[in-house]
């Protein structure tokens, strides 16, 4: 058997690992052959349990499997390795008979991405493969791509927090779930203290990093999965805590203002006691918000962030580094 080499094309990255499974102990080794000598990796199966075990422990780029094997034949082989966790792309290529349009069928059914046909002509082999890897490494950096497009569209860049369309999509999300299964949702509306006087004194790139720092004092207390820690616009973050009831979100805000406090921030032209003109606090503190709630049908999540806003207002209003606490049955709420 004659190749040309295609060591050098840019499409193929030496080593990538192809598993072939056949019973035909010669077809085996020259598959084998072949596709070492265009720069690839094999590991060869002569049947289908075979080839599922190989699979799992070698992590393999694609896979040639030959349609007539003993104990599990290649459309079932196909199947099962399909069906392996985050397999379901896996490409898969059944050798079958050339005149075998059943098997092609067959093939195609049981999710192969190709077939290739006995007596196997080599040149052709090895240029779908060629063009199969290609396309599979093409797909595969555009998911990449995507995944990080996506991540950058949903994360706020000063604070490296969600931002605020990331906040609507999960709370939306959230709120719906928390609606099917029954359960309570709550809501913490952040808001650091002086800020706009932070800001005039210290200049803006100091307010920004001011920004950071309290960000960085919420993401260490939010620990729970499905916890999430969104920066919501300006100098307000909120976090979104499903299946948290009263006490569990109050503790988690209470123990959110005391991480800001003991950042210890400095802010020496913050609010001022009105009688005397001294200065009420040192440093940087937040007010915060929580609301609960159990969804209901008539109900948006926007009746919570509504709510939490509310309680806000009043820790403002209570003059701040506070945490205020509302809930209210939802009745109250669609009235
Ligand atoms: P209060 O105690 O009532 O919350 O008063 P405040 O001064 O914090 O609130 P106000 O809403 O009046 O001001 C918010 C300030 O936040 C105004 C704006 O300059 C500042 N701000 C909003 N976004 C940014 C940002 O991205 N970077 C910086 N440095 N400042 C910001
Ligand atoms: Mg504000
Ligand atoms: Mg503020």
């Amino acid at each position: 058997m004659e190749l040309v080499s295609l060591d050098n094309h840019p499409a193929l990255r030496k080593g990538d690992l192809v598993l072939i499974a056949d019973d035909d102990a010669l077809t085996r080794k020259l598959l084998e052959k072949s596709l070492q000598q265009d720069g690839y990796r094999v590991a060869s199966a002569a049947d289908g349990v075979e080839c599922l075990a190989l699979f799992q422990q070698e992590r393999p780029v694609l896979a040639l499997v030959d349609a007539m094997m003993p104990e599990m034949d290649g459309f079932d082989c196909c199947e099962a390795l399909l069906a392996q966790p985050d397999a379901a792309n896996f490409p898969v290529l059944i050798i079958t008979g050339l005149e075998d349009q059943a098997s092609i069928d067959r093939a195609f059914a049981a999710g192969a991405t190709d077939y290739i046909t006995k007596p196997i002509r080599w040149p052709v082999l090895r240029h779908r493969l060629r063009l199969l890897v290609a396309q599979l490494r093409e797909q595969a950096a555009l998911e990449a791509n995507h995944r990080e497009l996506q991540q950058l569209v949903m994360t706020d860049s000063l604070t490296k927090l969600a931002n605020r369309r990331r906040f609507d999509e999960e709370l939306d999300k959230e709120w719906r779930r928390a609606l099917r299964d029954g359960r309570m949702i709550s809501l913490v509306m952040i808001d650091i203290d002086s800020f706009k006087l932070y800001n005039d004194h210290y200049g803006h790139p100091q307010g920004d990093r001011c920004l950071q720092q309290v960000a960085k004092a919420l993401g260490g207390n939010v620990h729970r999965g499905g916890d999430l820690i969104a920066r919501y616009g300006g100098e307000e973050f909120a976090v979104v805590l499903p299946n948290t009831h009263k006490t569990g979100a109050f503790h988690v805000a209470e123990r959110i203002r005391e991480a800001v406090w003991d950042s210890n921030i400095p802010h020496l032209y913050g609010r001022r006691n009105p009688q005397n003109g001294e200065l009420l606090r040192d440093r940087i503190t937040i007010s915060l918000g929580v609301a609960n709630l159990l969804p209901a049908p008539d109900l948006a999540a926007s009746a919570l962030v509504k709510l939490a806003d509310e309680a806000l207002y009043q820790a403002k209003a209570q003059g701040g580094n506070k945490v205020v606490h509302l809930d209210r049955p939802a009745t109250a709420l669609t009235a």
